[in-house]
């Protein structure tokens, strides 16, 4: 469905992203990992030609992105920008039914598939209770939620998420994934997530990329990703690997001496499995 090959972006004379390929098929969760800075969003925005590529190619459905009209892009991919700009004065109903436009023809109202779809995002995104109030009054996690809800009404193949969950309460961000996940399994789409936790990306992505100084440095299942050595170069800061009590997936979390008196004298760096 997606298929990216060398590509290379900049800004200005900053290369953000070298020579980069990734491919993605329909069902598959696919996670974006990797420090502060290291291309995540850069790679989503320019899947949805925000920002324009020095080189390499961008395919969807077999189809370059640049030759798409903004309607086709927006019918095939949904994205759920790090920082949306959202109008305060706009109500939650008018913010999500925004996800409609791209189905609808010049001056068309909304119909009732339209109104069923935004229905549907409300209640999936647990946002229904608030569509009447104002995008200023609410809290950091509902606003996400809300863009959230916006991007699933669009109702598309392709669905782009730049860290959905960087705002939420840990009830919220476990109700979010395991939404995108069941719409991956059940409802056949693809979705790529930048996700900054590594953790939360190990349990619910399929494979995961990494990237470091805008280059691929890691790609495969979470286990193989998500090693202590690489971890620890490219975060800079040890790392302890060790599998979910439950499903068996890697989970991370830093130590360091201050929290983990006697470590450096044992010696050890934990290992997935270990
Ligand atoms: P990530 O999402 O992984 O944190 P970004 O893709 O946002 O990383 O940024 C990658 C690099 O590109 C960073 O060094 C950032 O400072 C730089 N960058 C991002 N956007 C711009 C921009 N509009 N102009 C110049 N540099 C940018
Ligand atoms: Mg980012």
């Amino acid at each position: 469905m997606l298929e990216i090959r060398d590509l290379t972006v900049a800004y200005g004379e900053f290369v953000a992203l070298r020579q980069v390929s990734l491919s993605l098929g329909a069902g598959e969760m696919v996670g974006l990992v990797g420090p502060n800075g290291s291309g995540k969003s850069t790679l989503i925005r320019a899947i949805t030609r925000l920002v324009r590529p020095l080189g390499g190619r961008i395919r969807l459905d077999g189809k370059e992105v640049g030759r798409l009209s903004q309607r086709e892009l927006a019918r095939w991919a949904a994205v759920v920008p790090q920082n949306p700009y959202l109008p305060d004065a706009f109500t939650v109903l008018e913010v999500v039914l925004m996800g409609r436009t791209p189905h609808l023809g010049l001056l068309q109202s909304e119909g009732r598939a339209d109104l069923a779809a935004v229905r549907r995002a409300l209640e999936q995104t647990d946002t229904w209770q608030l569509a009447g109030r104002r995008m200023g009054e609410l809290s950091g996690g509902e606003r996400q939620r809300v863009v959230i809800a916006r991007a699933l009404a669009q109702e598309t193949p392709l669905l782009l998420l730049d860290e959905p969950t960087a705002h939420l309460d840990m009830g919220h961000q476990a109700a979010v994934l395991d939404l995108v996940r069941q719409l991956c399994r059940r409802g056949g789409k693809a979705v790529l997530a930048a996700v900054h936790d590594l953790s939360l990306a190990g349990q619910y992505c399929d494979r995961l990329v990494m990237l470091n100084e805008g280059r691929i440095v890691g790609e495969g299942e979470p286990q193989e990703v998500l090693s202590p050595e690489l971890l620890a170069s490219v975060y800079g800061t040890r790392v302890w690997v060790f599998p979910h009590p439950l499903t068996g997936r890697p989970v991370v979390t830093p130590v360091s001496e201050a929290a983990c008196p006697g470590l450096e004298a044992e010696g050890s760096t934990g290992t997935f499995g270990s």
